[in-house]
C-alpha cells in the first residue's frame, strides 16, 4: 500500500511529502479517533451552492477573492481537549505540519476558516471545545473554551441566571467569542473592544507547552478572570493576530452596567440589509448621488445615520438626551427617531434590528449586505483605523469611493467610534462565480491599502489574501516591527508549524520562498 501513496493525491504543505503527510495523519487521528480528522482533496471542497452562514466550508474560504483553492487546507482536525491540542502540536513538529486554528472560523470578509498557506491543516477548535467554563455572577465575568458563539453565550446566560449579565456582539452573532477577541474584533456597546476586554488566556505554544496568562499562573489563584497583568512582562497581546500560540481558554468581562457607543451607517449599508440593489434600481452601473438620494428617500434614512443608545436609570438617560439632542440638531437637516416610535410593520427596520445590536442581542441581519450585487454575493472587508474627526472621515469616505467608482463598487460602510479613534468597516461585496469581479475586488483593495498608508491610515485586521502587504506598509524604521515579530516567531516556532503567514509573519523555514503574495 505505500507505493501507492501519491503526493497528487494530498493538497500537500511545502516540504511535506504524501508518505510523511499520511504517517502524520495516522498519528493524529490516534489522538483525536478518526471521527474528528478528515484529509481533504478537491474533489472535497464545498460546493459553491451549499455553503452560507450557517454551512460554512472549513477547508476553503467561501468568499474566495483568488482562486477557489488557493488557500485551502490539507486537513480538518477536531481536537476535544486542551491535552490533544498539545499532542496534535507536537506531531505537527516531528512532520512539519503547519497548524491553522479556526474557533468558528466565521471570519466573514477576512478569509473565513481558510488557511494563509496552502496545505496547513486546519485545526477547529471550536468543534468540540464550547463550553462555558465559569460564570461568576459577582464579577461579571466568564470563562470561555474557543467554540462558544455570541448566541451560545447569550443562550447560557438566559437560560442559567444571569440575565443581567450583557454581552456584546459583532455584527453577525454565529461568530467565536474567542475568536472575534483573538482576531482583535470590535462590537457596538462600551464593552465593544473585545481584546481589552479578555482577562487571563490559556495557551498551547509552538512546541507544545501550555501556558496560562494573567494570574493564571498562580496555580491557587482566585483573580485570573479579575486582573488582566498578573506578574512580569505582559504577554497576552501577542497572542492575537498573530502566530505565536492556540488559545484553548479565554477569560471575558461581562457588561453589569453598560454606557453609549454609536455607530454612523451610509444610506446602502441600510438598504443593503433590507433587500438587493436591483430592488431599488434598474442600474448596473455604480449608484450616483441622485440615486442614493432617492434609495435614502425611499426607505426612511439619511445619507448618513447615527445608531446609538443611551444606558443606565431613566432620569440619566433623559438628561444626557438633552444634551445629545441640542447639539446634533445644530446639524443643517438632522433628525431624529425613536425605536419605540417606528412601526415594525410589514418589516422591522434597521433602527429595530440595532436596537437589539445596542443591547447585546446577538443577530444576523447585517448578512443581507452579501446579496447587494448578486445572490449568493461575497463579501470582502477593509477596515481601516483614523483619529475621531469629521475632516479624517470624510477624506476616507473620498478615499474609497474614488476608488469604488474606479472598479465599479458601490461604497457600503460603518464608521464605528472605539475608545480614541474610528473603525472605518468597508464592505466590498462582489460576484466570486464571475472571474472578473473577484479581480477587480482584489485590485481594488489592493490599492486602497496603499492609498490608505500614504494618508496616514493603517487596516485593523485584514483577509488572508492580503496580510503580506499589509505587514508591508506597517513599516517603520526599515520594517523593525516585522523584524522584531520575526524573531519573536522563530524563538517560539523554530520549525515552522504554527499558522504560516499570519499578519504577514512567516517562519524562518518558509520565509522568501516565494510564499507571500
Ligand atoms: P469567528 O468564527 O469568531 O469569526 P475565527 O474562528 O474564524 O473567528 O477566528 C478568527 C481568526 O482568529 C482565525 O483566522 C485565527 O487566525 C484566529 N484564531 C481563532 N481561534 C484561535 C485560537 N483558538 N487560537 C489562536 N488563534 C485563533
Amino acid at each position: 500500500a505505500q507505493e501507492s501513496i501519491k503526493d497528487a493525491d494530498f493538497i500537500l504543505p511545502p516540504d511535506v511529502d504524501a508518505k510523511s503527510f499520511v504517517a502524520a495523519m495516522d498519528e493524529m487521528r490516534k489522538v483525536v479517533g478518526s471521527e474528528n480528522l478528515e484529509i481533504i482533496t478537491a474533489a472535497k471542497m464545498m460546493p459553491d451552492s451549499d455553503g452560507h452562514y450557517f454551512n460554512l466550508p472549513r477547508e476553503h474560504d467561501l468568499f474566495y477573492c483568488l482562486e477557489k483553492d488557493t488557500f485551502l487546507a490539507s486537513a480538518v482536525i477536531v481536537p476535544g481537549s486542551v491535552e490533544d491540542v498539545s499532542a496534535i502540536v507536537k506531531l505537527a513538529n516531528k512532520y512539519l505540519v503547519p497548524l491553522w486554528p479556526i474557533s468558528r472560523g466565521r471570519n466573514l470578509g477576512y478569509g473565513g476558516a481558510a488557511p494563509r498557506l496552502r496545505g496547513s491543516v486546519v485545526l477547529d477548535m471550536g468543534g468540540r471545545m464550547n463550553k462555558v467554563l465559569n460564570i461568576d455572577d459577582e464579577h461579571a465575568t466568564a470563562l470561555l473554551e474557543p467554540g462558544v458563539s455570541y448566541f451560545s453565550l447569550y443562550g447560557y446566560l438566559q437560560n442559567n441566571g444571569h440575565k443581567h449579565l450583557w454581552i456584546d456582539s459583532p455584527d453577525l452573532g454565529g461568530g467565536s467569542v474567542v475568536g472575534n477577541a483573538l482576531d482583535r474584533g470590535a462590537g457596538y456597546t462600551p464593552y465593544g473592544e473585545h481584546f481589552s476586554m479578555h482577562c487571563g488566556m490559556e495557551v498551547v505554544l509552538p512546541n507544545g507547552e501550555i501556558i496560562r496568562t494573567g494570574m493564571g499562573s498562580l496555580p491557587e489563584n482566585n483573580t485570573w478572570q479579575l486582573f488582566q497583568y498578573g506578574y512580569g512582562p505582559y504577554p497576552d497581546g501577542i497572542f492575537s493576530q498573530s502566530n505565536f500560540g492556540i488559545v484553548t481558554k479565554l477569560g471575558i468581562w461581562l457588561m453589569p452596567d453598560p454606557g453609549n457607543a454609536p455607530t454612523i451607517r451610509n444610506t446602502l449599508i441600510d438598504a443593503a440589509v433590507y433587500a438587493q440593489k436591483a430592488e431599488y434600481s434598474l442600474s448596473k452601473e455604480v449608484l450616483t448621488e441622485t440615486e442614493v438620494d432617492e434609495i435614502a428617500k425611499k426607505i426612511g434614512v439619511g445619507r448618513w445615520n447615527i445608531y446609538g443608545a443611551l444606558y443606565g436609570p431613566e432620569p440619566m438617560r433623559k438628561l444626557q438626551w438633552e444634551v445629545i439632542r441640542s447639539t446634533l440638531m445644530t446639524v443643517p437637516g438632522a433628525s431624529f427617531q425613536f425605536a419605540a416610535d417606528v412601526e415594525k410593520e410589514p418589516k422591522a427596520k434597521v433602527l429595530h434590528m440595532r436596537e437589539e445590536t445596542l443591547k447585546g442581542i446577538p443577530n444576523t441581519y447585517e448578512l443581507g449586505w452579501l446579496d447587494w450585487t448578486c445572490k449568493n454575493g461575497s463579501l470582502l472587508g477593509f477596515s481601516p483605523i483614523s483619529p475621531v474627526t469629521g475632516a479624517d472621515a470624510s477624506r476616507q469616505y473620498e478615499m474609497v469611493k474614488r476608488r469604488f467608482h474606479e472598479f465599479g463598487f458601490d461604497y457600503i460602510g460603518t464608521f464605528v467610534v472605539g475608545w480614541r479613534e474610528l473603525h472605518h468597516i468597508v464592505c466590498l461585496t462582489f460576484d466570486k462565480t464571475d472571474p472578473d469581479s473577484r479581480r477587480r475586488a482584489h485590485r481594488c483593495i489592493e490599492l486602497l491599502i496603499d492609498d490608505a498608508a500614504k494618508l496616514g491610515y493603517g487596516e485593523y485586521r485584514t483577509h488572508t489574501a492580503f496580510m503580506d502587504q499589509i505587514a508591508s506598509v506597517y513599516n517603520w524604521n526599515n520594517n523593525s516591527t516585522l523584524r522584531f515579530n520575526e524573531t519573536l516567531k522563530d524563538a517560539l516556532d523554530p520549525n515552522g508549524i504554527l499558522a504560516p503567514g499570519k499578519s504577514g509573519i512567516w517562519p524562518k523555514r518558509l520565509r522568501n520562498r516565494g510564499f507571500e503574495i
